[in-house]
């Protein structure tokens, strides 16, 4: 059997048994019927939220469903139905041609749209749950089914088709609500700043401000290996964080409305002298220290060395323990 390569973000070797892309829901069905999604199996997008520590030993699903369907409209706001194949940022930027308020500030996250809706994708202030009406999927056994927001259970960075029991569902695409009246989150990271060059405030050019803030932050995958934000950031209850501030009293931190606080763990690491230091061939990268990088070469296991270093670290100078974001395979 030819191993087939598995495209990752990370930019690490790796192979599956079998890789099954489809172009529709009448092909993945046609698939499922035939006995070819057999155990174990994966379903994956573009791989930038994946790191695999092995080869994986059995079927990898990808779905190319194309699509921008416009399902439903009035004067304040429109509903679409994207494939989950689409790319993510050619869905954003297709809403900002559009005129369609929403889903510019998570211009330029690399992915594809049926990711989107699993990993709940956030960046400055805006997360993909507060476009998600619904989520189509159809399971490993062939049943169809419509998801609605609620039923997704969204949460930070997180969401149903995480769970273990629902990786039988395979998303093939996706309904987002966008607003047709003038609204902007710009109140995030460095937005109104950057926006400040820029002779207005219009769609165009709050996409263009978070391109070029992400740009100037994040190292590009095609030049070094990385997935984003390599970790979550830890949420603490209040009794935990009090006396952590008493002792840092710079340390960054947002409280939520449960009461409980989020801790930037790029912070923390930082704190533990991590930003800039590399294990071996994989490294924190030295602009961001959420996030790791592949200096060239490193295997999945290099990575996983340096992250399980760096949580180590953490949990003994403040005591909190930090969790990757990105999906260990
Ligand atoms: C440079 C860089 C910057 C990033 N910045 C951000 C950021 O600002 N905010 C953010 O939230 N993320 C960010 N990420 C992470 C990443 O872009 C997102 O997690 C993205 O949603 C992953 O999309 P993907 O298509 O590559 O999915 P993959 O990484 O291939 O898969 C992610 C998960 O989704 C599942 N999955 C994928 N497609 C389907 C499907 N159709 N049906 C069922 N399950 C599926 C996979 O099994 C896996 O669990 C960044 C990554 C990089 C490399």
């Amino acid at each position: 059997m030819t191993k087939q390569k598995i495209a990752n973000t990370f930019g690490i070797e790796a192979t599956a048994n079998r890789l099954l892309e489809y172009a529709s829901e009448e092909e993945l069905l046609q698939l499922i019927r035939s006995g070819a999604v057999t155990e174990p199996y994966l379903h994956v997008g573009a791989g930038s939220n994946l790191l695999f520590t092995k080869d994986y030993e059995g079927t990898v699903l990808h779905s190319l469903i194309q699509g921008i369907e416009v399902v439903r409209q009035d004067d304040d706001s429109v509903d679409v139905r994207v494939g989950a194949g689409v790319c993510w940022d050619s869905f954003v930027d297709y809403c900002v041609e559009q005129g369609w308020y929403g889903a510019e500030n998570l211009s330029l996250i690399p992915g594809e749209v049926g990711a989107s809706a699993v990993q709940n994708i956030g960046a400055y202030g805006v997360e993909a749950k507060d476009l998600i009406l619904a989520v189509e999927a159809v399971s490993r056994e062939g049943e169809q089914r419509l998801f609605s927001a609620d039923e997704c259970a969204y949460a930070y960075r997180d969401s149903l088709f995480k769970r273990p029991d629902m990786k039988r569902w395979f998303i093939t695409r996706v309904h987002y609500r966008l607003s047709r009246c003038e609204r902007f989150t710009l109140d995030y990271g460095a937005i109104r700043q950057t926006l400040a060059s820029f002779p207005s405030v219009t769609l165009k050019h709050v996409r263009q401000s978070i391109i070029s803030i992400r740009r100037a932050k994040l190292p590009d995958p095609a030049q070094l290996g990385n997935a984003g934000s390599f970790f979550m950031n830890p949420i603490v209850a209040r009794e935990t964080f009090d006396p952590l501030l008493g002792q840092y009293p710079s340390m960054p931190h947002y409280l939520l409305e449960d009461g409980r606080v989020k801790i930037p763990a790029g912070w923390l690491i930082e704190q533990c002298g991590w930003k800039g230091r590399s294990l071996g061939r994989a490294a924190v990268y030295d602009k961001q220290a959420l996030v790791l990088v592949n200096l060239g070469g490193a295997t999945g296991a290099d990575i996983v060395a340096l992250s399980d270093a760096v949580c180590r670290d953490v949990y003994r100078k403040f005591g909190i323990s930090i969790h990757p974001e990105v999906n260990l395979i």
